[in-house]
């Protein structure tokens, strides 16, 4: 596969972190009319932006969200945040992307989380306006906070439904807070009838992900520790359950340490649909052509299952049918001519 030519392919994308994906160019438009010193050495700054291809841990992972969540709690931060991610997209050729954000971690500075998720809306209409990608937003709760606090999450992505909120997540602390402790709050998000994704499989624990699926989620972030549950993984063919691959993002946090533990291969030899995705296109310094292109050089992965990734993560996305079967025709005519 050729890198400009990966670029250029029509592309969809469903796990991208509104936090975790902003350009450190975009970063000092942010920070500077809030007074907040950032670095003048760019160097310095990507430093503190992007976490090392080899983290110690998860830790030094996350210690690189710190700046950036200080700089995001004004609704002019979120708004051009998450038309920075779309002016992303664009340059890639992504068609369709779904940002997820946790409007918790926006508060510190006495926002109200509607306006919150009303920011971030604004940002990505902007985007679309500007560039054409569609998008839609997921909120996500964060696990460690309190069972009330994450119900709230959820009952506003029941009421900005009609406005470009199209899911729910819990992303976090896995290993303390498994998928079971939200029992009663995924019974209320299937109540609502709100698509379900759930970050899981991310700490070693298989059965987080068969559990996940259990509670109602359609989508699975990452689920790499399903590997070494093969008994699980009819579960996931049985519910056509999508999972999100993140390659990148998956070694950094020492997910998988070698490539032999990667599970890509596994989980499509098991027959699981999977699909391609960034996570923080800035903390992991990637974008969606180098995750593509990894995978082809990792596995010799071809424009064809390129093809059919784009086309699990279309038929994952939660959106209604008649706009998956337009992503679907513009997939479809845009790798015939990369046939060509
Ligand atoms: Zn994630």
């Amino acid at each position: 596969m050729r890198r400009n030519l990966v670029k250029k392919l029509p592309k969809v994308e469903l796990h991208c972190h509104l936090d975790g994906s902003i350009r450190p160019q975009t970063l000092r438009k942010i920070a500077d009319p809030q007074g907040i010193p950032l670095p003048t050495d760019n160097e310095q700054l990507n430093a503190l932006l992007v976490a090392p291809e080899n983290c110690q841990d998860l830790n030094e992972y996350l210690e690189r969200f710190d700046l950036v969540l200080t700089c995001l709690q004004t609704e002019a931060a979120l708004q051009t945040a998450a038309f920075d991610i779309i002016s992303q997209a664009a340059e890639e050729n992504i068609k369709y992307i779904e940002v997820r954000f946790a409007p918790s971690l926006h508060t510190e500075k006495g926002l109200s989380l509607p306006k919150i998720i009303t920011a971030v809306l604004a940002g990505l209409n902007e985007g679309e306006k500007q560039f054409g990608v569609k998008s839609n937003a997921l909120l996500c709760g964060m696990r460690h906070e309190e069972l009330q606090s994450i119900e709230q999450i959820v009952h506003l992505a029941d009421t900005f439904k009609q406005s470009g909120i199209v899911g729910f997540d819990l992303a976090g602390n896995e290993v303390d807070f498994p998928p079971y402790t939200f029992e009663e709050t995924l019974d209320l998000v299937n109540h609502l009838d709100i698509p379900l994704t759930l970050h899981a499989g991310e700490c070693g624990c298989g059965k987080n992900v068969a559990d996940a699926v259990k509670l109602g989620a359609k989508r699975i972030g990452h689920g790499i520790a399903l590997k070494d549950t093969p008994e699980y993984f009819s579960l996931l063919q049985q519910n056509n359950v999508l999972v999100e691959m993140c390659p990148t993002s998956n070694f950094q946090t020492k997910t998988v340490t070698s490539l032999a533990e990667y599970p890509f291969k596994t989980f499509l030899d098991a027959g699981i649909n999977i699909c391609i995705n960034t996570d923080n296109r800035t903390v992991s310094g990637t974008t969606l052509t180098d995750e593509y292109m990894k995978l082809h050089e990792w596995y010799d992965i071809t424009y064809q299952d390129m093809e059919t990734f784009n086309h699990h993560a279309v038929n994952g996305a939660f959106i209604p049918d008649s706009e998956k079967q337009l992503l679907h025709d513009l997939l479809s005519s845009g790798y015939r001519l990369a046939e060509n």
